[in-house]
């Protein structure tokens, strides 16, 4: 897997461990800036890349996110390679980080 900093790498084997049984395969993992990612408003924060398999994450949050935040931009990302759309079984699928964050408190 490619990536530009081991620290993506450490959150997205987390997040594949925890919520695909590991079985999630992609290419790799990327800090981006924010002209490289689709669409101009603040949402976009972070981006699949369908065809590479790749996730990217806007490079401005490496210095003040913590790792849940990212965990869950990665997690919210890896659905995406399952529905292109926020469509009811995407948010379903969502329901489940947040039920299991809950539980780990
Ligand atoms: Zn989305």
């Amino acid at each position: 897997m490619r990536t530009n900093d081991e620290r993506l790498e450490v959150l997205f084997h987390q997040v594949n461990d925890q919520y695909f049984q590991d079985q999630l395969k992609i290419r790799g993992i990327f800090w981006t800036k924010r002209r490289n990612l689709v669409g101009k408003n603040f949402q976009h924060w972070a981006q699949c890349l369908t065809k590479f398999k790749g996730i990217c994450l806007l490079d401005k949050l490496k210095n003040i996110a913590p790792d849940y935040v990212l965990r869950y931009l990665v997690f919210h990302e890896c659905l995406h390679f399952f529905w292109v759309y926020h469509c009811r079984s995407f948010r379903q699928a969502e329901k489940e980080f947040e039920q299991l964050k809950k539980a780990d408190q």
